[in-house]
């Protein structure tokens, strides 16, 4: 049994007026750590768990409350990102459980790169949408991106499928990877084993992140790697569409 007063969160940033993060106008907690080592991510100073700052989990809960009535005009709520946030699932069970007790609708956007035991699922039982980072369906690629096999993420789909949990997919685009027609059919394929699934989102890779490497003195492995094009997106969304499956991208 844990509870607020007796744990600490390690936070990155906040944000708040957040947009693309689900659905409504959201309240967006960035948290500390991840096991993966994305060639493409943006955060890669989330990395670290030892960094950022460490703050009580009752001053979280405070810090979302701050927001509750735009939150729920724009029937939106609070989203907890990364990193990887569930690296601290722990640290999150009580605060889920507090803010529930509030009405707020929670959001988590993770990659599923975890073990499914009792805090994963206590965790689960209080989250009402998940946003699920699918970064390859091949597991050896998601190794070669991002240093870790997908078979972690593919068992926290099940769980999703089995707990009935509203998902959202998130298919990060990158050009020469996971940019083909046969790869969007694979992937309709299997969005269509999960009832649960209620849209994939198409994220067009993006170069935004790059200054964060210069910083932390590291070297970005896919400065060669183009944007995908527009009309490449769309193509792509519409091998989904045309398996029943709804989408979400910029047009
Ligand atoms: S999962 Fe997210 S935070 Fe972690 S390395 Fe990949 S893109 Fe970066």
């Amino acid at each position: 049994m844990t509870n607020l007063k007796d744990n600490f969160l390690r936070v990155h940033s906040y944000e708040s007026g957040g947009t693309v993060d689900g659905p409504g106008i959201r309240f967006v907690v960035f948290m500390q750590g991840c096991p993966l080592r994305c060639q493409y991510c943006h955060n890669p100073d989330t990395w670290n768990l030892k960094a950022g700052k460490l703050i009580p989990a009752q001053d979280v809960v405070d810090e979302v409350l701050k927001y509750e009535n735009f939150m729920s005009f724009s029937h939106g709520g609070v989203t907890f990102s990364g990193g990887e946030p569930l690296v601290q699932k722990g640290a999150l069970v009580p605060i889920f459980e507090e803010l529930k007790k509030h009405n707020i609708h929670i959001a988590l956007d993770t990659a599923g790169t975890t073990n499914i035991d009792d805090v994963t699922l206590n965790l689960l039982d209080n989250t009402d949408l998940v946003m699920l980072d699918i970064k390859h369906l091949v597991s050896t690629e998601h190794k070669h991106l991002t240093g870790m096999g997908n078979e972690k993420t593919y068992a926290f789909l099940e769980v999703l499928k089995q707990k009935n949990i509203r998902t959202w997919i998130r298919w990060v685009i990158v050009p020469n990877f996971n940019d083909s027609i046969e790869y969007a059919t694979k992937f309709s394929e299997l969005v269509k084993q999960y009832p649960n699934v209620e849209l994939v989102e198409l994220l067009p890779y993006h170069q935004h992140g790059v200054y964060k490497w210069k910083e932390l003195g590291l070297d970005y492995p896919l400065k060669d790697t183009p944007e995908p094009e527009k009309e490449t997106v769309k193509a792509l969304a519409k091998v989904l569409e045309d398996f029943g499956i709804k989408t979400l991208y910029a047009k």
